[in-house]
């Protein structure tokens, strides 16, 4: 496969994730593959542009095609030293009193 056509077959998948799991911001209707248009694409990171098909409302999405992690330093992520006891202990801690759900968890910060 030649990378013009890697890179047509990514934006195909990233227009084809935001039609399935994204909607307009300000009416809801969702988007059709001919609403959403890649406006730039360098390396790894793409900028779609939607437009809504109804009211015509306009959102720009930023996009990777590979996780995030991997742009971090570091051959598989960012350099972090060991978890220690201590880091267990505070977390222990932490998660008995925690009383939200996982997206509560990952929302903390
Ligand atoms: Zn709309």
């Amino acid at each position: 496969m030649r990378a013009d056509e890697s890179s047509a077959g990514t934006a195909i998948d990233l227009i084809g994730f935001v039609t399935r799991h994204l909607a307009c911001a300000q009416c809801h209707t969702a988007y059709t593959p001919s609403d959403v248009h890649v406006t730039q694409h360098e390396r790894d990171e793409w900028l779609l542009l939607a437009t809504c098909p109804t009211c015509s409302a306009q959102r720009t999405i930023t996009a990777y095609d590979g996780p995030p992690y991997l742009r971090l330093d570091g051959p598989y992520g960012p350099l972090l030293p060991p978890l220690t006891p201590l880091d267990v202990a505070e977390w222990r801690a932490f998660l008995s009193r925690f009383t939200g759900d996982m997206i509560d968890l990952l929302a903390e910060g």
